[in-house]
């Protein structure tokens, strides 16, 4: 609860955004989470962290003055993106939910099917050229999965927004495969903004990748000293190389880059 005081929170849902687009990543420890709060206050949440995190989500939710959320996306199964997802959706009330075709057997799984259930909503699939009916400033289009694949990672719904001269690529744990189809699709993927797929993971940036998203900045969603050594250093010596400017939720805490159109404004939790 204190984690969030003395933060700098604005207004914001149904009271109009002062002409921003607010893209925060949450600080889930070692997962991932995306709240996007559009510049006439719809809200859209990517992956909650794990289920140990979740009281957390829905406090961030409540501090940024969320109390709908438009869109749900559940970038792909794995624990550290949809944990949280089912108290989220079990507390707010939820527009749409979209995740890719790719099932699970796990119990955080089950349980998220059953808040969505009992909610009365239908999942929506996350597929590429996906468009999402979210606000009518801002584009939000799906660029994968490209294709089916047996790997949860490589089924990660990625969604990229554009507003004004702006743009952000929310990748989830997509690796190299997912890249290379992202890349052959020939859809547009030119981002400023960058989330590092799969938390820094060597199994993700591709170098060519990296080129053709050409990000300003990048934020990486790793927790501090996690297990499996994210972000790698392959990765971000591969980002400084490109000169791109990295955030990373272990240092800096909740990480906002909201943007008017034009510019974009970073504030960091610590
Ligand atoms: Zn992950």
């Amino acid at each position: 609860m204190a984690r969030t005081e003395g933060f700098a929170f604005r207004d914001n849902a149904g009271w109009g955004n002062e002409g921003r687009l607010r893209v925060i990543f949450l600080d889930v420890g070692q997962g991932a989470s995306q709240l996007l709060i559009s510049p006439s206050g719809k809200t859209m949440l990517i992956d909650a962290g794990n289920n140990d995190r979740e009281q957390q989500v829905v406090d961030d939710l409540h501090a940024y003055g969320i109390d709908h959320l438009d869109i749900v996306i559940g970038t792909h199964p794995d624990a550290d993106h949809i944990g949280g997802l089912d108290r989220v959706i079990d507390d707010f009330p939820v527009g749409a939910v979209y995740m890719p075709k790719i099932q699970s057997n796990t119990k955080t799984y089950e349980s998220l099917l059953r808040s969505i259930k009992n909610k009365g909503l239908k999942v929506k699939t996350a597929q590429a050229g996906v468009r999402l009916d979210w606000d009518e400033e801002v584009s939000a289009e799906m660029v994968a999965p490209v294709m089916v694949s047996d790997d949860t990672n490589n089924m990660s719904a990625v969604v990229r927004i554009a507003y004004g001269d702006s743009s952000y690529l929310l990748t989830g744990d997509a690796e190299r495969e997912s890249e290379q189809a992202m890349l052959s699709s020939g859809r547009e993927l030119q981002a400023d903004v960058m989330l590092v797929g799969h938390h820094g993971s060597k199994s993700s940036t591709s170098p060519a990748f990296l080129k053709q998203v050409n990000p300003k900045y990048a934020v990486i969603q790793v927790g501090k000293d996690n297990k499996y050594g994210h972000p790698k250093q392959v990765i971000l010596d591969r980002l400084a190389k490109q000169q791109v400017k990295v955030y990373r939720n272990d240092l800096q805490g909740n990480i906002e880059i909201a943007s008017d159109g034009s510019k974009y404004y970073v504030t960091t939790e610590r």
